[in-house]
């Protein structure tokens, strides 16, 4: 693949599983960077919001005053994946914790809402129409989970009937971690979304 048709993808770096996101895009192709910096975002055709803590990044995205260009990021047809904690903070609200949203993707978040005894599990999902994602597995940690979807959000993925993929346009929510399996159709999903075509 020439470079310049390569889509350039970053992944926000503050704190939490960036390295394994960095190697997923990687993997399909594409110029992958960490941001820590609003400069970082220019010339970006997609973003990640990676799985971490919540408020740890929340706090991060307000030392380094990340939350309005990041908005502006999505408001200009930009593709942006939040996991886990990074879904979080593209909710609407979070329920169950004051922390500070994107607001990019209209659906309530409750953090760690698997509670103590299920903290980490594994489980297929079914998707819900959308058989692109078919038969994926996915690795929950301390997962949030999304209720109160609003009409422009499509559930793509579910597990026991909740929602763990979700997508608003070029926004996509995941509550688990694709970058830890060997599935790449999450990621595949945020370059298309790009526009970049990468395969
Ligand atoms: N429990 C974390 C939070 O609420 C999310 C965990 C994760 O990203 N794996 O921020």
């Amino acid at each position: 693949m020439m470079t310049a048709d390569r889509p350039r993808a970053g992944v926000l770096a503050i704190q939490g599983a960036v390295e394994k996101h960095l190697v997923a895009l990687d993997k399909l192709g594409a110029e992958a960077r960490t941001v820590l910096r609003v400069e970082h975002l220019a010339g970006l055709d997609a973003v990640i919001l990676p799985g971490g803590e919540s408020t740890t990044i929340s706090k991060g995205l307000e030392r380094l005053g990340l939350y309005e260009p990041l908005q502006a990021f999505a408001g200009a047809g930009k593709a942006i994946l939040g996991t886990c904690a990074g879904a979080i903070l593209l909710a609407r609200e979070c329920s169950s914790h004051a922390v500070r949203t994107l607001r990019l993707l209209d659906a309530r978040a409750a953090r760690n809402a698997y509670g103590t005894q299920v903290d980490s599990f594994a489980a297929a999902a079914d998707a819900d129409g959308a058989v692109e994602f078919s038969g994926m597995r996915c690795v929950f940690i301390r997962a949030p989970q999304f209720g109160d979807p609003g009409p422009a959000v499509e559930v793509l993925l579910r597990v026991d009937g909740r929602p763990v993929l979700l997508r608003q346009g070029n926004v996509l929510a995941a509550t688990f971690h694709p970058e830890l399996t060997d599935d790449l159709r999450v990621h595949r999903a945020l370059l298309d979304r790009a526009g970049c075509g990468a395969s």
